[in-house]
């Protein structure tokens, strides 16, 4: 069985840009493409889990965002680091389907995907909802204060820590 970090992406890994798919606009949070380097190295698998309903009300396309995740582990390696896969919900939340962020669909996937061992792996995001999936399934759970993180307010049922940004996690986790 494998541990795993889950990333959520926007406000976590990138800078919070209202339906971001333009390569051109992406920007890594200062820190992160080092710090998933040593999650690489100290042997977790790099999981992103995100909502694009952009892709649902017709802003960008699947592709565009397959594109926009080549480009980020293009980016990682630069610095000898990589996310090992991304799980995409496309859909509109009025969908009501069961990918959607709190929805566990994903997360479950992932989770059996991957070989994950949840007792030795971590959730993280920016926002409750990137969180309380993992919580249920039995994993740690860390909030950033990076991209909608300042607004969340922190509640012990569903966060079991709260750091600054994604390369303070190093600190409890490596
Ligand atoms: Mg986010």
């Amino acid at each position: 069985m494998n541990k795993a970090v889950i990333l959520d992406r926007d406000g976590t890994i990138n800078i919070e840009k209202n339906y971001l798919f333009r390569i051109e606009e992406f920007e890594f949070i200062a820190g992160v493409p080092e710090t998933i380097r040593s999650l690489n190295k100290s042997g977790f698998k790099v999981i992103v889990i995100t909502n694009q309903s952009g892709i649902a009300r017709g802003y960008f396309t699947e592709d565009e965002v397959r594109k926009l995740h080549g480009y980020i582990n293009q980016e990682l390696g630069k610095y000898a680091a990589h996310i090992d896969a991304f799980y995409v919900c496309p859909h509109h939340p009025d969908e009501g389907c069961e990918c959607r962020k709190p929805n566990t669909k994903l997360y479950t996937a992932a989770l059996k995907e991957w070989e994950i061992d949840t007792a030795r792996s971590y959730m993280v995001g920016d926002k409750t909802t990137d969180l309380t999936p993992g919580k249920q399934l039995g994993m740690k759970t860390i909030l950033v204060e990076t991209g909608y993180g300042k607004q969340q307010i922190y509640d012990a049922r569903y966060c079991d820590y709260q750091v600054e940004s994604l390369k303070e996690i190093i600190k409890i986790l490596c």
